[in-house]
């Protein structure tokens, strides 16, 4: 029998286990291939995936390199977010040292909208110092860009996170929401309502469902501070889930 085709998929997005999920549904015999999804570890109870899963960090550049030649690793997934930037730069790096394939799962970036008002902002700090004091702003971000927003004693915070934080928040004027976000855009706009929310920080991640947020904000007319992507590094790249999955059979037959 030869031996299955392995595939480590850099996850901790829904792409990525949408992708385990097309990747194992399309290897019909369950033998053709091998599939590891890596998650950093951030999150404190990860959706369940396809396959099996390692967590934690590899050790950057040299460490990701030794795992792809440890683990005879045949093919990397980069479906990491596009914020996670230093992952898929050390995937990059890894990926020619240790001499695997790599190919890159893109979630395409949204695009303005008719209705849409937003402020386009380099990054974090260009959308603290752009907030109008008084403000009520939503921060639709991870927690550890919260401390980007602390100066700001000026501003009235809304911040929103999955996992109940065991820190204490850097922000002076705040309240929290512990939930994950509505892929309903009438949800998101009745939460944007109960608290009297004037303006919305997020990153233009793309994807479908955290869009409801920016549908909401369109639809009560509220400024949202749009912060830009980094460059993407360069690769191979699929925007669609089944192209690439199709992609990597041919590449295990
Ligand atoms: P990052 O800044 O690019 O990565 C920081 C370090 O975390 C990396 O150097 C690596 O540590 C470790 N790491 C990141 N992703 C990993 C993975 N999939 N498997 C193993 N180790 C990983 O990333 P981040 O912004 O902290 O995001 C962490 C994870 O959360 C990513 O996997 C990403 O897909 C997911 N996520 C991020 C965001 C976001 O806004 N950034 C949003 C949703 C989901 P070593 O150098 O030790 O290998």
């Amino acid at each position: 029998m030869n031996k299955p085709f392995k595939v480590l998929i850099l996850g901790g997005t829904r792409n990525a286990r949408d992708l385990a999920m097309a990747l194992s549904s399309k290897d019909k015999s369950g033998s053709q291939l091998d599939i590891t999804t890596s998650l950093a570890g951030r999150t404190r109870e990860p959706d369940r995936s396809f396959g099996k899963i390692r967590i934690g960090g590899f050790g950057g550049v040299s460490g990701l390199q030794k795992y792809l030649v440890e683990e005879k690793v045949d093919l990397m997934i980069d479906s990491t977010h596009p914020f996670a930037s230093r992952i898929s730069q050390n995937a990059l790096l890894a990926s020619q040292s240790a001499n695997v394939n790599r190919l890159v799962l893109d979630r395409p970036e949204w695009e303005k909208q008719s209705g849409d008002f937003w402020i386009d902002c380099d990054n974090l700090d260009k959308a603290a110092n752009r907030l109008p004091a008084g403000s009520i702003t939503f921060l639709a971000l991870g927690h550890q860009y919260l401390d980007r927003f602390s100066h700001r004693g000026d501003v009235n915070f809304v911040a929103r996170m999955i996992d109940k934080p065991n820190f204490e928040i850097p922000l002076q004027s705040h309240r929290l929401i512990i939930a994950r976000p509505s892929p309903i855009a009438s949800e998101e706009a009745n939460l944007f309502r109960q608290y009297d929310i004037t303006h919305l920080v997020c990153r233009n991640s793309g994807g479908g469902l955290i869009y409801a947020k920016i549908e909401a904000a369109r639809s009560l007319q509220l400024p949202v501070l749009m912060i830009k992507r980094p460059p993407a590094p360069a690769g191979d790249r699929f925007s669609n889930i089944i192209d690439l999955a199709d992609e990597v059979i041919r590449l295990s037959a």
